[in-house]
């Protein structure tokens, strides 16, 4: 579900022209719908209104703090992966007692950094981990909450670079291990057993791989909860969403323009509901595509177009370094134009042709679609990328020295920058001119 839409023939983000946005603050544009965010936050947060539960919202999916900022306001709180996540969230008002640390690979600074904040939980991904922490928090006469991440071995069928939960993967403890890596802890100085976590991927389309995972996970769970009387169970993230048609090419209708999704919030939690309410825990989310894929475009203007004898390309502003996805991981973004000309709202039949839709930047890898069924495109035309809200703007970057793009938001009939776009200036910035100086072994 998602607030874009036709109107006459203008695609609309909420009440707003989404033409409107790229006149005022140019293209590459990432546009973000408020409405959209906090409609999918809300009802994921009621669907689960039975159960005591925490929504986690994963940062590293879009960290922007004006979006952290509105989940925040609505009740969320934060699954962060770095220190510099846990900064950004601090700086949107996260309650850091609302904010869990995971990733595989924490350092000293920002195991110092999360324990001096007060996080409500380390989820830990190895025994070293354990055992580091520990020393750490105990140096800083601490105790450190913690759980463990759980890999339950279950299949997600998604994308390889996004399944987290088989054995294979470098992700989380073992569930064999697990009792034993508890009882370690259990006599660990400067630990706290708080929770137990799992999280097996991301972008999965079904029910019956959470499922799975968490009635594998479940006995060890509740003897965690009798041993050392543990709060929480985290369930991870993980909730895929629509990629194709997530617009009708003609006139869509206010929240209803969205044909199908793979999975939806309610079909969800009916499927998880009564192993989790079980156990008898405090239950944490901790969802990041879900809430802000659909709720996010990115904004791109027909710089040429251009015909070899074989292809027809379509040239655009935004490149690879701008939305990376469909390079990384071969994704599926559905493309509309931002204004349909009386010719492109000609059905499909009669009018489209296969183009390439391609970035600026040198690498053959640089496309956003190939072979793409679409109405006539002409040079200067607006194009909006759909679902591009979750791993867009974060996954950016500067190469072929292009400045970051712009990111704004819209609220109803309000529009806001939420950051501006990179300068020349902003790309060397940082960069100093060496003093080389030969390095002595005995300074
Ligand atoms: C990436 C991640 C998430 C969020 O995944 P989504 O597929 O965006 O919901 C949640 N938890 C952990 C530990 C993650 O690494």
């Amino acid at each position: 579900m998602h607030a874009f839409h036709y109107r006459d023939g203008h695609l609309f983000c909420e009440d707003v022209e989404v033409a409107i946005a790229a006149d005022r603050f140019g293209t590459p544009l990432y546009l973000y719908s408020a409405g959209t965010i906090l409609d999918h936050f809300g009802r994921l947060d009621e669907a689960l209104a039975g159960l005591d539960h925490l929504i986690c919202y994963a940062v590293k999916a879009n960290s922007n703090r004006a979006i952290l900022r509105l989940l925040r306001d609505a009740g969320a709180g934060f699954d962060i992966v770095s220190g510099g996540e846990l900064f950004r969230a601090l700086k949107a008002g996260a309650d850091p007692g609302k904010c869990t640390f995971a990733g595989v690979g924490k350092s000293r600074e920002e195991i110092e950094y999360a324990l001096e904040q007060g996080v409500y939980s380390f989820n830990i991904e190895s025994e070293a981990e354990l055992d580091y922490i520990n020393e750490i928090a105990s140096a800083k006469n601490q105790r450190a909450p913690i759980a463990l991440r759980v890999n339950p071995d279950v299949e997600a069928q998604t994308h390889q670079y996004i399944s987290t939960g088989k054995s294979e993967n470098k992700f989380g403890i073992a569930l064999e291990q697990a009792a034993k890596v508890y009882e370690r802890a259990s006599k660990m100085p400067a630990v706290a057993i708080r929770g137990v976590q799992m999280h097996i991927g991301s972008q999965i389309t079904e029910a019956a791989p959470f499922v799975a995972a968490i009635e594998k996970i479940a006995p060890l769970v509740s003897e965690l909860r009798s041993k050392y009387a543990i709060e929480f169970f985290s369930i991870g993230g993980g909730l895929g969403i629509a990629y194709e048609s997530s617009i009708a090419s003609g006139s869509g209708d206010w929240w209803t323009s969205q044909r199908s999704h793979p999975l939806t919030i309610r079909d969800y939690v009916d499927a998880i509901l009564l192993p989790l309410t079980r156990l008898g825990l405090r239950i944490l989310l901790e969802p990041g595509r879900l809430l802000v894929g659909n709720a996010g475009i990115l904004l791109t203007r027909v710089r040429y177009i251009k015909e070899t004898a074989q292809k027809k390309f379509a040239i655009i502003d935004a490149g690879m370094n701008d939305l990376i996805r469909p390079a990384l991981y071969g994704s599926y973004h559905e493309i509309v134009p931002v204004n349909q000309s009386s010719t492109s709202r000609i059905t499909k039949k009669n009018r489209t042709r296969k183009i390439d839709i391609v970035g600026p930047v040198c690498e053959s890898g640089d496309f956003f679609a190939q072979d793409r069924e679409m109405p006539p495109v002409q040079a200067g035309d607006l194009l909006a990328v759909m679902s591009a809200g979750a791993y867009g703007f974060v996954m950016a970057s500067n190469y072929n020295s292009r400045p970051l793009p712009a990111e704004a938001l819209i609220e109803g009939d309000k529009l806001a920058l939420i950051r501006e776009r990179e300068s020349f200036a902003d790309l060397v910035r940082g960069e100093v001119n060496p003093e080389l100086r030969g390095v002595s072994p005995t300074l």
